[in-house]
């Protein structure tokens, strides 16, 4: 059996990050095992490649939630990313940190060294921050982020809406203040997609203390009693295993960490016999405290062609727009979609924003999945900290099928309310002058009047907007799943380190939270 110090599980956002920062030291062993493939061809980098994956298996474990009584019984559909970088191989490439107070909600919830005047030099050691320079941003780390190359004009008429509205401004979400409507900083370097691989893993494969095995999907953990000494993986079909010196790192995101957890023996106990797994850790928290964003997407028809869509016009366009983006790397194709949004409140009197809003270059129905004729634009709204909790749990102890997702979408009443008025708010952006004046049908919403419709359309038409996290909870009590290092309870030589980790949902994106708990993750495990 190969032998390293560390066996580093999924190269996604923080996993990438863990086998980067703990081979910069040459006497340190690491290898890291992804499932997926090196995600390095043209449809990861560039950007408009996200229209291509995120509908498809392209990169895309593409899974679907258990059926959702809240969403009419409907099934969600769980885009996670399948190759090296993980989802940040194919997500939206907003840079969004959340807020200071999810951070300090954390330590409060007994989680010492997470507030947010702990996580802050962790997302600046990340950050290389082509647009903002001053206390709250990095310039040396390997995660660019830059200004959206697109110069959409949409993008002004989305922020004249909001003014018409009277809503604040903002230039700067992860700076002091996170409320307002402004253009998204996006994960990008010279009009390409900045994955964690890109920024991480890409200018360090040359090391010979490194190795990185794609299409290695791990289907347990190898424990000698209590301790993890290994992982079993197979490749090309056949069994093969890694033996781990100091430990094992599971970053395999917030449905495949608990999975492997659970396929290795560390979950509820009777669940586990149940399905003929030998328990080695009764922890019944695995899985459990899922929590994602809810959404609703409005889709307006529209003719201009600076969104995306089906079209002969549409398709000569884009052709110039490619040929733009070979010469100058500029234009439509470094687009991420969501180019502009924010963050607003549903009450005044919340103490932060609870809603944010990503406005598409593009319709959005069913992640792009309901493909339309035509061009238009759209505008997600998203609930910032629901209070609905989900789990995932185990189908079979078949390591090679998927695990049961249930997100419990709007489980909780309050959620449904909330969403109620982030509805009415986002509508009312949608209907000022600056951007109704472009759209030709309201393709969704136009019948939609009272409470009870705008409850009714949001059973029949919410979803994911790709945030769940929180199945392997970090805490401090006894039914935590890790302990503040993010060590596993009630075994040693394992850690979690990804989004699963996450003790309550932050409010923003979680790319760059995810990198952050990698690079957190590093320095705790570097000092032992
Ligand atoms: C469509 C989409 C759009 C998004 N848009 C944004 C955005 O614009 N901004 C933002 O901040 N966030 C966005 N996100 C969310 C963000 O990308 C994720 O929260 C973040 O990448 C999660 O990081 P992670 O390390 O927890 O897991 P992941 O990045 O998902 O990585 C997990 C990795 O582990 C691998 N793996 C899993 N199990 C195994 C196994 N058993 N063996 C080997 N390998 C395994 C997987 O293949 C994957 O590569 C989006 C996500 C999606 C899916």
């Amino acid at each position: 059996m190969e032998e390293f110090d560390y066996v580093v599980v999924g190269g996604g956002s923080a996993g990438c990050v863990v086998a980067s920062r703990l081979s910069e030291n040459p006497k340190i062993t690491v290898c890291l095992l992804e499932a997926g493939g090196a995600g390095n061809n043209w449809v990861v980098k560039a950007p408009m490649g996200i229209a291509i994956m995120v509908p498809s298996k392209t990169n895309n474990w593409a899974f679907e939630t258990v059926p959702q009584p809240g969403l009419n019984g409907r099934k969600g559909y769980q885009p996670r990313g399948k190759a090296l970088g993980g989802s940040s191989a194919i997500n939206a490439m907003v840079y969004i940190r959340g807020h200071r107070s999810d951070y300090d909600g954390w330590a409060a919830l007994g989680n010492p060294g997470w507030s947010y005047n702990d996580v802050l030099p962790y997302f600046k050691k990340a950050e290389k921050n082509e647009v903002v320079h001053d206390d709250f941003h990095g310039t040396g780390g390997p995660l660019n982020v830059a200004g959206i190359r697109t110069s959409n004009p949409f993008q002004d008429y989305f922020l004249e809406a909001g003014r018409q509205l009277q809503l604040p401004m903002n230039s700067d979400f992860n700076g002091a203040h996170q409320m307002g409507l402004g253009v998204y900083q996006v994960t990008q370097k010279n009009g390409e997609r900045w994955s964690a691989a890109r920024a991480y893993l890409e200018p360090n494969m040359s090391r010979p203390n490194l190795k990185v095995i794609t299409g290695a999907p791990a289907r347990k953990i190898l424990f000698d009693g209590k301790r993890a000494i290994g992982v079993e993986y197979s490749r090309d079909g056949k069994p093969d295993s890694v033996r781990a010196k100091a430990e094992v790192i599971v970053s395999g995101g917030a449905f495949l960490s608990p999975q492997l957890l659970m396929l290795s023996g560390i979950g509820n106990a009777a669940d586990l016999k149940g399905l003929g797994i030998n328990v080695v850790h009764h922890s019944p928290g695995v899985g459990q405290n899922l929590q994602d964003h809810i959404d609703y997407a409005f889709s307006y028809r529209s003719k201009s062609l600076h969104h995306f869509g089906l079209s002969f016009k549409g398709l000569r366009h884009l052709w110039k727009e490619i040929g733009r983006y070979k010469r100058d790397g500029v234009g439509m194709v470094t687009s991420n979609v969501a180019e502009c949004g924010g963050f607003l409140k549903t009450d005044p009197n919340l103490a932060v924003p609870d809603i944010q809003l990503h406005f598409s270059m593009a319709m959005a129905d069913n992640h792009g999945r309901n493909r339309h004729l035509g061009h238009g634009f759209g505008c997600h709204v998203c609930l910032l900290r629901p209070k609905s909790r989900g789990s995932v749990t185990l189908a079979s102890d078949d390591p090679g099928a998927a695990p049961q997702i249930d997100p419990k979408f709007y489980d909780s009443a309050d959620d449904l309310d909330v969403m109620v008025k982030a509805f009415k708010i986002t509508r009312r952006i949608m209907d000022a002058e600056a951007l109704a004046k472009w759209r030709t049908e309201d393709m969704f919403t136009a019948d939609v009047r009272t409470d009870e419709d705008i409850r009714s359309i949001l059973r029949r038409r919410s979803d994911t907007v790709y945030h769940p996290v929180g199945t392997v909870r970090m805490g401090a009590d006894e039914a935590a799943v890790v302990d503040p290092q993010l060590r596993v309870n009630g075994v040693q030589g394992l850690r979690v380190v990804d989004a699963s980790i996450m003790p309550t949902l932050i409010g923003g994106n979680t790319n760059a939270p995810s990198i952050m708990i990698g690079e957190k993750a590093a320095d705790m495990i570097k000092a032992g």
